[in-house]
Order: C-alpha cells, then sequence, then structure tokens
C-alpha cells in the first residue's frame, strides 16, 4: 500500500463526480497510486458498460 500524495494533492475527486469522472478518476489513481483499489462495485458498472479494457 503505497500513497502517492503529490498526485492525489493534484488529482481530486469531484465532489458529485458522475460515473464518468469517477472512472477516469480511479483509472489515472491506478496507474499513479496503489493506496486503495477501485471498489468492486464501479469495476462491476465498469464492465456493464465496457469501460474497463483490462477486465
Ligand atoms: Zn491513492
Amino acid at each position: 500500500m503505497k500513497l502517492n500524495k503529490t498526485w492525489h494533492a493534484s488529482n481530486k475527486m469531484p465532489e458529485n463526480a458522475s460515473f464518468e469522472q469517477r472512472v477516469g478518476w480511479h483509472l489515472e489513481h491506478a496507474k499513479n497510486c496503489s493506496c486503495r483499489p477501485i471498489p468492486k462495485k464501479l469495476l462491476k458498472e465498469m464492465k456493464k458498460k465496457k469501460f474497463c479494457k483490462n477486465a
């Protein structure tokens, strides 16, 4: 578990983030930081909507 403080400081999740924003945030987050995984619920939605290329 490694927190990329620099990335987090410049990449805040918008307060009323839409699904697309959340997906985008988490995909970028996964590339830059590993403090927490993409929530299972979100992953499921991503697979459904074919957002996730690694699914
Ligand atoms: Zn993080």
